[in-house]
């Protein structure tokens, strides 16, 4: 047991951290290699925890223990699988300081963020414990006199989700919680750099009673291999996947074989508009939101601010004020408000970002120097001037970095919005209600704000058209992506 001292001391429950893995209904500590990786906060460099490293075969292994129990699940009424979601649910609120403390010491984002997310993840639970007792199908009228049509929806069965590290906690609540409310079985892999999220969650599903081999959590030091057994098992009927588009890719190449199931929550491009009849000191107030939670790690964030020339100064000016009195540190330190970045390589991104912006004219108003707090933060920075030849305008940078374009029309800005391979969200901030529709409906993505910075809940879907993804998360449409419809042709009925 390596669990850190920083982290065990200010645990409440200190059970809910583990340090193994969960295969069917065993808690897994060694493999037979000895294999293990560590877990790190990014925010001190500290060896947090050791996690056994294991392989496609035990993902295999949990397959199978999850192919048994999906079927003994899917048989139980509704109402009962709502009732141990609803247990798992009452815990998760139960035990949130200490989901909160896990989430920053692993992730690096500040405590209260980490608090959000925490409760985010839990209403996607609540939501489809609710859900659970509403898959409805239909009856069609015949097509013949003696005939009924019946269509009914049943779970897919086994599925294997594999997430991403900037949001350990709800990015899999968003997927376990409609697959089991169908009666779904889920077989999942955190990222490596944030298993202990998955793994908290997972003792507290032992505590509210849900039935081995449900839900399995796969650590790994890679994605790879778990990705391609998922990819070729057979008794994966469906793979959930949130993460970089290319990944997605592969994911999407390696399960043509099958034909099987996906859903993919990708990369995003988010544009940021500020039109000349917007309140700008709202859309300061939606830019800052949608561009540092998470220190500009999340897939929602605003990655380029188009302003209309007439209010580019102002807007300038009063965000950039703003983004200079951020506070970065340690995320456990209260006041804090931008944690570390998770990895060097997000770190080495945002930096070649602002180095290409310069080369090319764009000019650094906050920020950019390098911090001193350690090698994984970096202060928040604003470049104005920003052109679409930056890589910064083309790629999903993923940190603390703001570029401003300027535009003039609003045909203009609808066509630079829209001139990227990713479709996730924009967002806008205007009065007029003409433009607000026209706006709205000519971007091409599948989530937009408007007059709003913040557009994540479970009662609404979440996802992505182009290369931002395929299917949606939350709302009533989540549990669709988790269902199959079969029809029955019912003969034999009085004419
Ligand atoms: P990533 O590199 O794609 O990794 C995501 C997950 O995939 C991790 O668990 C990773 O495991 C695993 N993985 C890596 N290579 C794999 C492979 N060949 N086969 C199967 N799994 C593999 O993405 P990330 O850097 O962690 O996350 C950031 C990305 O996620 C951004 O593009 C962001 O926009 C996107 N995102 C999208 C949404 C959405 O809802 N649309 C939400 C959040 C994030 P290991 O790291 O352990 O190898």
């Amino acid at each position: 047991m390596v669990v850190h001292e920083t982290l065990l001391s200010r645990l409440k429950d200190k059970t809910l951290v583990v340090e193994a893995a969960k295969v069917g209904g065993k808690w897994v500590r060694d493999v037979s290699d000895g294999a293990r990786f560590d877990v790190f906060n990014p925010a001190t460099g500290v060896v947090l925890a050791s996690l056994p490293a294991l392989s496609a075969t035990d993902a295999r292994c949990a397959v199978a223990d999850a192919k048994h129990a999906q079927k003994a699940w899917a048989k139980r009424t509704g109402r009962d699988r709502s009732a141990v979601l609803k247990c798992w649910h009452q815990l998760w609120i139960e035990n949130l300081d200490d989901l909160a403390l896990i989430l920053t010491c692993e992730q690096g984002k500040p405590l209260a963020e980490a608090r959000g997310e925490v409760l985010y993840g839990a209403s996607y639970l609540e939501w489809f414990a609710e859900e659970a007792k509403r898959i409805y199908g239909d009856i069609i009228p015949g097509h013949a006199e003696n005939l009924r049509i019946l269509v009914m929806k049943q779970p897919v069965g086994v599925v294997g989700a594999i997430t991403p590290w900037n949001f350990p906690n709800a990015m899999i609540a968003r997927k376990v919680a409609p697959a089991l409310a169908v009666g779904c079985a889920m077989v999942a892999k955190p990222a490596a750099e944030t298993p202990l999220s998955m793994l908290a969650l997972a003792v507290l599903a032992d505590r509210a009673g849900l039935p081995d081999g449900l839900f399995s959590v796969i650590t790994a030091r890679s994605g790879a291999d778990f990705g391609k057994e998922m990819t070729s098992n057979p008794d994966v009927a469906k793979i959930t996947f949130t993460g970089s588009t290319e990944v997605g890719r592969i994911l999407m190449r390696q399960g043509a074989d099958q034909i099987k199931k996906l859903g993919l929550e990708l990369g995003g491009n988010a544009p940021f508009i500020v039109f000349d009849d917007a309140d700008i000191d709202a859309a300061v107030d939606g830019a800052m939101a949608a561009k540092y939670r998470n220190a500009g790690q999340t897939c929602v964030c605003a990655n380029r601010i188009y302003v209309q020339s007439v209010v580019y100064e102002t807007f300038v000016e009063k965000f950039s004020a703003r983004v200079a009195s951020l506070r970065v540190g340690n995320g456990l330190e209260s006041g804090v408000e931008i944690g570390p970045l998770i990895n060097a390589g997000s770190v080495a991104k945002v930096r070649e970002h602002i180095a290409d912006a310069i080369d090319r004219g764009g000019k650094v108003i906050v920020g950019s120097e390098p911090s001193e707090l350690g090698p994984l933060f970096v202060n928040p920075t604003v470049i104005r001037d920003a052109t679409s030849d930056m890589k910064l305008s083309r790629e999903e940078t993923f940190g603390p970095l703001a570029p401003i374009f300027r535009f003039e029309t609003v045909d203009e800005v609808i066509a630079l919005a829209n001139d990227t391979e990713f479709g996730l969200s924009g967002y806008f901030y205007a009065r007029d209600m003409a433009r607000i529709f026209k706006v709205a409906e000519a971007l091409e993505v599948g989530m937009v704000g408007v007059n709003t910075g913040l557009i994540s809940t479970e009662v609404a879907p979440f996802g992505g058209v182009k290369q931002s993804g395929l299917g949606r998360e939350g709302s009533r449409y989540g549990a669709d992506d988790y269902l199959e419809i079969k029809y029955v042709c019912l003969g034999g009925q009085a004419a």
